[in-house]
């Protein structure tokens, strides 16, 4: 069952979505070769009590740690570790709090100092399918005309579209109806409306879509080995249209990065 939110809930939902956006931010002036992911960790975990909010990964389905951290070949649910990050790396770091009952949840794929023009050519096109999904959040359309618009523009540029793990309602909890794949066929699936928030999520790897999950019971991997990106926004559907809720904006003034122009002319 969909829960739809109203605008006064909507206002609360972008509080917690912008105490995420605000943890990425700080990390994004962490995010250098040998910086382990675990000291990430630890600093995320701070900043969100600090201001009020629970960690929301720590303990959901006995997840260890407040951020999922996902380097490389790793495609989402990483546990942070004590390896050190190194130059030529990426990393998604998903992170999600609970602030007065609603959850925030989102995600950004870092590069860790210069990385090959392949991987920077991978998070370039996973951040613009997700803003090409978010486009189709419009009342009236469908979720398969979301999912066709990241995927799409994904395989167009000859990637692979993840499809065991899919985006989500999000709202007093987590995980809410419907489930929100980044894939799809235009005009099928649910019928978009007003109120309705979705987390969405491409994971789109530079080879195979095929992945496999690490003995720690968490850890999805590329089968192929080739990197894996993933971008996160929490959006809602207000007046007709997509609001993003969270935004990158704390991270892109953290890394002294000018917004690309379709997130910056929104
Ligand atoms: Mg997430
Ligand atoms: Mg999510």
């Amino acid at each position: 069952m969909i829960h739809y939110k109203t605008k006064e809930e909507i206002e609360l939902m972008r509080e917690s979505a912008l105490v995420v956006s605000r943890t990425l931010g700080i990390l994004a002036k962490e995010i250098k070769p040998g910086v382990s992911p675990l000291e990430l960790d630890k600093i995320a975990e701070t900043y969100i009590r600090d201001q009020g909010g629970i960690p929301a990964f720590l303990g959901l389905y006995d997840f260890p740690n407040t951020l999922c951290t996902s380097v490389n070949e790793h495609v989402v649910h990483g546990i942070p570790t004590k390896k050190p990050l190194q130059e030529g790396d990426i990393i998604s770091i998903d992170c999600g709090v609970l602030l007065n009952g609603w959850y925030g949840d989102h995600a950004f794929t870092f590069a860790v100092g210069d990385i090959d023009p392949d991987m920077r050519m991978l998070l370039d096109v996973t951040l613009e399918s997700l803003y090409k999904g978010i486009d189709q959040c419009v009342a009236g359309n469908r979720l398969g005309d979301v999912g066709a618009a990241i995927q799409q523009h994904a395989e167009k540029h000859g990637y692979g579209v993840v499809q065991e793990l899919v985006g989500h309602g999000i709202g007093k909890s987590m995980h809410e109806d419907p489930q929100v794949p980044n894939y799809g066929r235009p005009g099928k699936g649910k019928k978009l409306q007003e109120g309705l928030v979705i987390a969405i999520e491409p994971m789109i790897n530079m080879g195979t879509r095929r992945v496999v999950q690490l003995k720690d019971g968490w850890s999805i991997v590329t089968k192929d080995g080739l990197p894996s990106a993933h971008f996160e926004h929490d959006v809602a559907i207000v007046n007709g249209k997509p609001e993003i809720l969270s935004t990158f904006d704390y991270v892109y003034e953290a890394l002294g990065e000018t917004p690309p122009d379709f997130i910056a002319n929104r």
